[in-house]
């Protein structure tokens, strides 16, 4: 009996496949979009930090490998929403909290860093390089490093040369963050198994153009953008990218760029001719990378939206777009509504904790005398003053108080926190149905894909703030010149960086 057991166990174990030693892929990454014009810092309690195993556990790229024979090795994942430069002492404690999870991760086949790639942080010429450049020290040479990025990401040589792989969104508005990172993992898994040597040719594009302008959905943009797939497919390539960059942003880096991808520098020309093709469509296309909706001064947006009478238009307050990073609390659009006496509009809303605070103090149904906006924003933000009577004070998802005032016509809601409405809830949990009114001002540029999806008409208001669509209106000092359009009669011919 003995010796049949013995003999099922060792047909058994010669059946087995020797296990395959798992790919251990140590993750992290430090997201931000970082607007210079921004007089304030971005600080460490400004990020979402996500640590270990609640990367694993809330990182939907993450779950896309749980039960493969990936290992991810979390360190730290801290991302803000866009805002002024991050504060060197955040900076530094992230990227030394990374570089120390490599230290102590033992044995490292590869890094996945999750990025925005519009990073820029107090007293660094190019955070994202040195960081890129310290881990490197850390976990030598041969281990790739893949980055994944948005597509607004101001994108360096020095940064992109230290990097094996990388790829970017290939939509914006972005609907492609959580299958951009899984490419970004894929790719670094595909070179890791098969030894690639990966390479990428980067090249600078001198065109500075607001996000508003970079829809990836409608043309010229979306021909070219479906290109990158084709081209990532081609024999010796990887991926190709476009980053259409923040232009908010006033760095030598700032412009758009092309990388394309090749498993190895015997296809580096092969990427090269691909990148400087789609370089030069691009430069060629610049006079048709235009808004897709409406844009008017604001007095002409409040016109246009009152002749769509009774049909709903949405105004984007589009230079004070916290979504670009700008403060939120220029109040400009309101005092606009109030003197021309529209009696039907919602403004989503201003930031001014103070003013929450009093209409909290206040409570529903009292008349309260505010002066809100010019706190954060000095430079665009003129201090404003109205009345009006507390209808709620609102304790939100976002973990922030609203407070409702109505002033006349108008509702304007107050945050003590900075943000942006950019979906049907945000408006629902304060028991506001947008539609049911006749103006919805909102501080983004181009309305989030919820909010165009139901949005009868949309106008974008060039307004003055540190998100301004007017660029040439911008005091750039630190931009590679020249760059199209602040130098409108410049010539330019494709060179690699
Ligand atoms: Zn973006």
């Amino acid at each position: 009996m003995i010796y049949w057991l013995l003999i099922v166990a060792m047909l058994v174990s010669s059946c087995k496949e020797p296990d395959e030693p798992a790919i251990r892929i140590l993750t992290g990454g430090i997201r931000h979009e970082s607007n210079t014009f921004v007089s304030v810092l971005t600080q460490e309690g400004d990020f979402t930090q996500l640590r270990g195993s609640d990367v694993l556990k809330q990182a939907q790229w993450a779950e896309h490998f749980a039960g493969t024979n990936i290992e991810i090795i979390p360190t730290l994942h801290a991302y803000a929403r866009p805002y002024g430069v991050v504060s060197r002492e955040a900076f530094e404690k992230f990227m030394n909290e990374i570089i120390e999870g490599a230290e102590n991760a033992g044995r490292i086949d590869g890094v996945f860093l999750d990025m925005h790639g519009a990073l820029h942080a107090e007293g660094y010429d190019d955070a994202q390089a040195y960081f890129v450049s310290a881990l490197r020290q850390v976990v030598g040479d041969d281990v790739l490093i893949s980055g994944s990025f948005d597509l607004h990401g101001n994108m360096s040589k020095d940064f992109v040369s230290r990097l094996d792989i990388l790829t970017a969104y290939r939509t914006a508005p972005h609907i492609d963050a959580v299958e951009t990172r899984i490419r970004a993992m894929e790719l670094l898994i595909d070179a890791i198994k098969n030894d690639y040597k990966p390479v990428i040719a980067h090249i600078p594009v001198p065109l500075l153009i607001p996000g508003e302008k970079g829809i990836t959905f409608t043309e010229p943009l979306k021909s070219i953008y479906e290109r990158l797939p084709v081209i990532a497919e081609k024999e010796g390539l990887m991926d190709a990218s476009i980053f259409i960059g923040c232009a908010w942003s006033d760095l030598y880096r700032t412009s758009i760029t092309v990388q394309v991808v090749a498993k190895d520098s015997s296809y580096l020309e092969l990427a090269e001719n691909e990148a400087e093709s789609l370089a030069v469509t691009l430069w060629d296309a610049r006079d048709e990378l235009d808004f897709e909706v409406p844009v008017a001064e604001i007095d002409d947006a409040i016109k246009m939206a009152l002749d769509h009478y009774p049909e709903t238009v949405y105004i984007s307050d589009s230079g004070d777009n916290t979504t670009a990073g700008a403060a939120g609390d220029v109040p400009l659009v309101l005092e606009k509504l109030i003197e021309k006496g529209v009696d039907d509009a919602i403004v989503a809303g201003i930031t001014d904790r103070d003013a929450v605070r009093t209409c909290k103090a206040a409570g529903a149904g009292a008349v309260v005398q505010l002066t809100v906006g010019g706190k954060i924003d000095k430079v665009f933000g003129q201090p404003f003053s109205f009345e009006g009577t507390v209808k709620k004070v609102v304790r939100t998802s976002y973990n922030d108080t609203a407070a409702i005032v109505q002033a006349g016509g108008i509702s304007v809601v107050l945050l003590s926190q900075r943000r942006s409405f950019t979906m049907i809830n945000d408006f629902e949990e304060l028991g506001i149905d947008p539609l049911g009114h006749q103006i919805v001002v909102v501080k983004l540029g181009y309305l989030f894909p919820e909010l165009r999806e139901i949005a009868p008409h949309a106008i974008m208001a060039l307004t003055p703030g540190t998100a301004y669509q007017v660029i040439e209106n911008l005091p750039y000092l630190n931009i590679r010149r020249p760059v199209y359009p602040l130098d409108p009669e410049m010539t330019w011919q494709p060179q690699f960086d």
